[in-house]
């Protein structure tokens, strides 16, 4: 089998490689991985640092032309890359096929704001002053990333990096690395300047921890879990760094008595447990009221019989397997957690076989569960939602932002008041009305608050505010 290599200061490099395995059969390996060591990531921030005076000052025609090519070459590719995808992370190939093709819509949409860059001109208070403020590169970038979605959040944090003239070391998740190397590899095929872009796959603990230690990344974007992040943040507040994170989610699901019960059911299924529930925008609190409990509960189980869970490539599959085994093992300890709190399981929340050895588990649901129990606070990142009953609106809302997270939240209903006072008050970054908690645009910003997220948004212009940094200049006319 061919080993993958990693890339660093433009040379495929490295000897040492472990196997990506394909969660929905434990024997197929996906492919063979280089992994980095503390040096060669250390070896990849030189040579970032060592492209970036070149690179921040390159014009805007060429980052235009490469990013738009790169995504040309991802959507020309978008069936194969998407296949990958599916083999190496588990999701759905339709699921698959459309992440690969935010991840080309993403490079499309940084190629064209490449060509966008702007700044202000102001008149100063003082006569015959101008003012100029403008954006600059910060510097060498570390992008960390996770396994869920493997080219899309890759895409998300490397296209805005390279289009505001930042260089990278990117290293992504050690159960992922197929979608990210094809990536790397097409960006330097379109024509990258050495050192612009470097990728060391590996362990977090030492190429990550190497890239957190480093004095010489200027910024550090992480997407991943809150434990991770919170070194991130204290190694980078160490070493006078900026840095983004974005972590966990607890996401509440309004339903209330008003709802169109379709809506609501469809937006349910999707936010538990479409993607396996791997989304860090997927809902696991499902609050409704009273009125429309039972005949919720009722529909939803009956829409979790339909949904076949199998093997991410076979056409009809609505839920793939779990990413690995640690995953599965943490998911059935939170099903045995929810039993014992008190919860009802409803459906589901056995791990099922199919014909090929996988991490398959059904989609679970419980009810009858409260805010307080382990199963409504802490993040359990599978296919397993519970249902919490409450009386009212009131008491849906108060219970929807009582959560130490607060990335996304939605809201079943046909009241505008109720929709209008949701957005208002809800202590999310992100609010859905009568759709799924996740699966959001590639153009507008995406972020959360409280202990989801921390530092400015991603994608669209908002990314801007985290890949740049602003000068003011004044002259005397
Ligand atoms: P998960 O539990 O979902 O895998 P992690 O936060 O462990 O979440 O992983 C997210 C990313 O952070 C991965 O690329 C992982 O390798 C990386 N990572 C893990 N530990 C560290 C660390 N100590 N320093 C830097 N990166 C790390």
């Amino acid at each position: 089998m061919t080993l993958h290599h990693n890339l660093i200061a433009g040379e495929w490099v490295g000897s040492n490689g472990v196997e990506n395995i394909n969660p929905s059969n434990t024997n197929e390996v996906v492919g063979l991985y280089a992994t980095a060591s503390a040096d060669d990531a250390k070896t990849a921030i030189a040579a970032a640092k060592a492209a970036f005076p070149a690179w921040s000052r390159s014009g805007i025609l060429e980052r235009h032309a490469i990013l738009k090519k790169t995504a040309d070459e991802i959507l020309a590719r978008k069936e194969e890359l998407g296949k990958l995808l599916a083999r190496e992370e588990g999701k759905t190939l339709p699921e698959a096929i459309g992440e690969t093709i935010r991840s080309a819509q993403i490079f499309d949409f940084f190629a064209g704001e490449a060509l966008r860059l702007a700044g202000e001109v102001l008149p100063s208070v003082c006569l015959n002053i101008g003012v100029e403020i403008t954006r600059e590169p910060i510097g060498v970038i570390g992008i960390i990333t996770p396994w869920n979605f493997p080219i899309a959040i890759p895409a998300w944090k490397i296209a805005p990096a390279l289009c505001y003239g930042n260089t990278v070391v990117f290293k992504p998740a050690e159960l992922v690395p197929g979608c990210s190397w094809a990536i790397v590899d097409i960006l330097h095929r379109a024509g990258l300047p050495k050192g612009v872009l470097n990728l060391v796959m590996g362990k977090g603990s030492v190429v990550g921890q190497a890239m957190l230690d480093s004095p010489d990344l200027a910024g550090i974007t992480f997407t991943g879990s809150t434990g991770t992040g919170k070194r991130v943040a204290a190694a980078s507040i160490e070493h006078n760094r900026k840095f983004q994170l974005e972590m966990g989610g607890k996401n509440p699901m309004v339903v209330l008595d008003d709802a169109d019960l379709t809506v609501a059911v469809e937006a349910a299924a999707n936010s538990g447990f479409f993607s396996t529930g791997q989304r860090c925008t997927a809902s696991s609190r499902l609050i409704v009221t009273e009125g429309i409990h039972d005949k919720f509960v009722a529909a939803l189980t009956e829409k979790l019989k339909t949904l076949v869970v199998d093997d991410a490539l076979k056409a009809g599959t609505h839920i793939g397997p779990v990413v690995d085994e640690r995953q599965l093992a943490t998911d059935t300890d939170y099903i045995a957690i929810g039993k014992q709190e008190g919860a009802k399981l409803a459906f589901g929340g056995e791990t099922i076989k199919r014909d090929n050895p996988g991490f398959y588990l059904q989609p679970t649901l419980f009810t009858e569960a409260t805010n307080q129990m382990r199963i409504s606070r802490e993040e359990i990142f599978g296919p397993v939602a519970s249902v919490i009953r409450v009386k009212d609106y009131e008491e849906a809302l108060a219970v929807a932002n009582d959560t130490p997270f607060g990335l996304s939240a939605g809201i079943a209903t046909t009241s505008l008041k109720h929709a209008t006072h949701f957005k208002r008050n809800s202590e999310a970054g992100m609010v859905m009305v009568n759709l799924p908690t996740a699966g959001v645009d590639f153009h507008v910003p995406f972020g959360g608050r409280k202990a989801s997220s921390f530092g400015s948004r991603e994608q669209g212009k908002y990314a801007a505010e985290f890949f740049t940094v602003v000068k003011t200049a004044y002259t005397l006319a």
